[in-house]
């Protein structure tokens, strides 16, 4: 019997960890993406042609999945059509730095990287 329970409580411990993990990984991805959208304002702003550059290198298509609309907070423009593909609802006024996104190898939020369609590198 004692080992029932302490079989139960071990099972409830690991269930707790797991939650614990992965609010860690959610913050971790929250933090992360807002740092980096700070920090591609202050790198475009300062390194422009640098910027424009490496555009030029930009391989592949967005394939509106829309992720990178809410990489941290969602995008209050951002709306999907009838087949879930993305819809800026500005699109024709789009803040640049959307449109830039991203502007070279090092412009990804880290967890979009592998299924974004725009890749720097043959991947
Ligand atoms: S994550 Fe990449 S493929 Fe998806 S909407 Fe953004 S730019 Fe397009």
């Amino acid at each position: 019997m004692t080992e029932l329970i302490s079989k139960l409580e071990l099972k409830k411990i690991n269930q707790l960890i797991l939650k614990i993990q992965q609010l860690a990984q959610k913050v971790d991805i929250f933090c992360s993406a807002l740092l980096l959208q700070a920090w591609r304002r202050i790198y475009f702003v300062s390194n422009k042609k640098e910027v424009y550059t490496s555009l030029k290198k930009r391989k592949g298509n967005c394939l509106r999945c829309g992720r990178c609309c809410h990489a941290s907070l969602k995008c209050q423009h951002l709306e999907y059509d009838e087949n879930g593909l993305s819809l800026c609802k500005v699109y024709d006024r789009k803040p640049t730095m959307c449109s830039l996104y991203p502007y070279n190898e090092n412009d990804y939020f880290y967890h979009l990287r592998p299924a974004c369609g725009y890749k720097y590198y043959d991947e």
